[in-house]
Order: C-alpha cells, then sequence, then structure tokens
C-alpha cells in the first residue's frame, strides 16, 4: 500500500492524521452521493425523461455510497488497528518509532495474513526511537 510509505518517509503521526482526513472525505463523499441516491429515488417515481433520469442518478448514488462506505470503513479499520499498535512494549512510547521492514506478505514470522484474517496483510516492523526495542505491528 503506496499510503504506508509515509510512515517511513514523514513518521507515523503524520500518516495517523493523513488517514484519518482521507477517511473522513471518503464519509463525506458518502453523504453526497447518499444524497444523489435519495434525489434518483424520488425521480424514479416521475414519468418520460424524469423517470430514465431517476434510475440514473439512483444507480450512480449506490455505486458511490457502497464504495465510498467501503473505502471509509477500511481505512479507519487500519488507522485503528496500526494507531493502537504504536506504542512501544519497552518505554510506552507513542508514534516513535522508525519503520525497518514492511509488506503485506509474506509476514516475518512466517503467519499468512489470509489465515489470520488481515486486512491486505500490512505489517511493519518497528524500532523505538527513544529505547531501541524492536516490535511488529500487523
Ligand atoms: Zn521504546
Amino acid at each position: 500500500m503506496a499510503s504506508l510509505d509515509r510512515i517511513r518517509t514523514k513518521g507515523f503521526r503524520h500518516w495517523y492524521e493523513r488517514q484519518l482526513v482521507e477517511c473522513h472525505a471518503w464519509l463525506l463523499s458518502w453523504f453526497l452521493g447518499l444524497i444523489v441516491l435519495i434525489s434518483g429515488v424520488e425521480l424514479v417515481g416521475g414519468s418520460g425523461l424524469d423517470h430514465r433520469g431517476g434510475a440514473l442518478l439512483l444507480g450512480a448514488g449506490l455505486l458511490v455510497t457502497l464504495y465510498s462506505w467501503r473505502r471509509y470503513r477500511l481505512m479507519l479499520e487500519i488507522a485503528e488497528r496500526l494507531g493502537e499498535q504504536a506504542v512501544c512494549p519497552g518505554c510506552k512510547a507513542y508514534a516513535k518509532f522508525s519503520v525497518e521492514s514492511s509488506g503485506p506478505r509474506p509476514m516475518p514470522d512466517g503467519g499468512d495474513f489470509v489465515l489470520e484474517g488481515q486486512s491486505g496483510g500490512i505489517w511493519l516492523r518497528a524500532r523505538c526511537r527513544k529505547c531501541g526495542d524492536e516490535w511488529m505491528i500487523k
């Protein structure tokens, strides 16, 4: 995932903040799609061009709401999951780590992301900048 490179280059806090901004932009997109969908529902009851236009709006609104909601949930889930693990186990410093290695797969401990149900198999090997402790974020 390209956006994970931001953790390496700009730090976890910047990535986390950016992730939440993008995620809520998808929530706004979901809301706008919902307005389009409801407009389509109102027009679909009409006749002639209104009926066809309403069906088109309804379909487009449905696609936008479904896709936006999925993106919102996925991005929020990843941000929450990584955020919960961004605490150094040694000194309890939050988000003060550098990324030693990362990837979608395979995980260094041999784990299988499909079996372990991890979204996209994202993992990071983090090293604390304060105490030097290392841990896995997955
Ligand atoms: Zn530490």
